[in-house]
């Protein structure tokens, strides 16, 4: 027994059995692949093997005797944090590989290391796969969202492992080769930037609720559960419900009002800010989720703040359940308008990075599996069909339709929040971007003036073509 598993057999091997690599390996397993894992720390390694048991699984803490392991051309994946872990990880490997073999990176690197990984390594005869995964740790184990990037000859080399060990949806895997290069990578970070988004605007509806309306856990809980069960269903909203159902097993309380107001982040909602900035796409609502993550880390700053500007918010005088419903509605509009930022971006990226992405297939794999999956990326989904090429969702009739059904509610919404004084910035920023993308007219016609009244910018004029300047100084 102990031989067999020491032949050059296994069909993969993991590299970094935290808790992403760990669960995403014994998914793999549990499909009956015979898979490897290795871990710097022993430990892992036989925690792994010991949760395996059943299965085909071998795995080492020594990277040579791993490497020794795997079936050649090998397939090789880590999940290890982004950054100078996967280059080293690299750098290690690289001694150990031969041409032909294949290193797929699963975590979240930045696509800009991504592409320059890609062509170091197929200059060295090296096979590079730039993947995202999400789900968590539960997605991992279970059956994540899998977006690959890279050459479409290796995606092939390990497509029946990654659809077998993918989320479901109706019978179809959450997983397809989105691109070349960086695009799995790219994907995922807007995929997260999305995130970032909604989870920026399911928080102000909640400050809303309890702040606003003096509404406690057990109603929020209801609300969210409630939510959950029509259009606005989704991962998020589902495990908002939970979360107010949830007591503290030491102090016997509710746990969300034990946990610190300050969100921390590991960068990738940035990232899509700049990417966003750098393809000049609008995507304010991820700006201003990033913006806000930020601001509540600055905890002495609001709590002295809040003393020099006392009694800022006041509770909501009109019709609860009114308000509840219209918000509902404004949660729905507000996220399609989410949506419709992010993919506008992975539209530009597209032909700006030449990744090709087919915009259905992406709606289609996230249905299931990710963090952001909801019942909104069926009807995303049914407009790239109708439309490949769409810029933006706002383009499509029957989406802009439904948008525009509930943009009434998200400006009510923004102005009663105003009104009593609660910062709901993601809802505003959804609702500046909607009027601000349906009005043909916009007054940047000024901003040219003064750019060339200070410093001759020149200027396109409506009459006729050309560039213009004017000199501002005569009268
Ligand atoms: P963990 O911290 O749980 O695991 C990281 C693993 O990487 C550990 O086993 C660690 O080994 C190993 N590691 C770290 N540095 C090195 C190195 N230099 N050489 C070899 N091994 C190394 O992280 P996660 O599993 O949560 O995350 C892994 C990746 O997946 C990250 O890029 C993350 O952003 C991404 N991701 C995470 C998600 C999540 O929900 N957690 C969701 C989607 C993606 P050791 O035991 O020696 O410390």
């Amino acid at each position: 027994m102990e031989e067999a598993k020491t032949v050059s057999r296994y069909e993969l091997g993991m590299i970094g059995l935290g808790v992403m690599g760990r669960n995403l390996l014994l998914n793999m397993a549990d499909h009956r692949f015979p898979v490897a894992g290795y871990d710097r720390d022993p430990a892992k390694v036989e925690a792994f093997l010991k949760e395996g048991a059943n299965h085909d699984v071998s795995g080492s803490s020594e990277l040579p005797a791993f490497i020794a392991l795997l079936k050649k051309p090998r397939a090789v994946m880590m999940l290890v944090p982004a950054g100078s872990a996967v280059d080293s990880v690299i750098n290690e490997l690289l001694p150990l590989m031969d041409p032909g073999d294949l290193i797929i990176d699963a975590g979240n690197s930045d696509y800009k290391d991504t592409d320059i990984r890609e062509k170091a390594l197929y200059a060295k005869g090296i096979w590079f796969m730039g993947m995202g995964v999400s789900g968590g740790e539960k997605g991992a184990r279970y059956g994540p969202s899998i977006m690959p990037g890279g050459r479409p000859e290796a995606y092939e080399r390990v497509r029946s492992i990654l659809e077998a060990s993918s989320a479901k949806v109706n019978g179809e895997p959450c997983v397809t080769h989105v691109g070349p290069g960086s695009a799995g990578h790219f994907v995922k970070m807007v995929h997260n930037g999305i995130e970032y988004a909604l989870m920026q605007l399911i928080s102000e509806s909640y400050d809303l609720m309890k702040r606003g309306l003096g509404l406690g856990n057990r109603e929020l809980e209801r609300v969210y559960k409630d939510w959950n069960g029509k259009e606005l269903s989704g991962y998020l909203m589902e495990i908002t419900g939970d979360i107010f159902g949830r007591k503290d097993p030491e102090t016997k309380k509710d746990l969300i009002d034990e946990i610190k107001g300050a969100a921390a982040q590991k960068g990738t909602g940035m990232w899509t800010s700049e990417s966003a900035m750098e393809l000049s796409v609008p995507t304010p609502t991820i700006d201003v989720a990033v913006a806000m993550r930020n601001l509540s880390v600055l905890g002495d700053e609001r709590a002295t703040a809040s003393l020099n500007f006392p009694r800022p918010v006041s509770v909501y005088k009109g019709d609860s359940d009114e308000f509840v419903k219209k918000l509902k509605s404004a949660m729905y509009g507000s996220m399609l308008l989410i949506y419709s930022q992010g993919i506008s971006l992975l539209s530009v990226a597209s032909s700006h990075h030449g990744y090709g992405l087919d915009l259905e297939a992406i709606a289609r794999i996230w249905r299931g599996g990710c963090i952001i999956r909801a019942a909104i990326l069926e009807d995303i989904r049914t407009v790239y069909r109708r439309s490949p090429s769409l810029p933006n969702l706002l383009l499509d009739p029957v989406f802009s339709k439904i948008v525009f059904e509930h943009q009434e509610n998200v400006r009510w919404v923004a102005t009663e929040s105003i009104k009593i004084g609660i910062p709901v910035s993601a809802f505003l920023s959804t609702l500046s971007y909607f009027d601000a993308y349906r009005s043909e007219w916009l007054p940047s016609n000024l901003i040219q003036a003064q750019r060339d009244f200070f410093g001759s910018h020149t200027y396109e004029r409506t009459d006729r073509k050309g560039v213009f300047h004017t000199d501002w100084d005569e009268s």
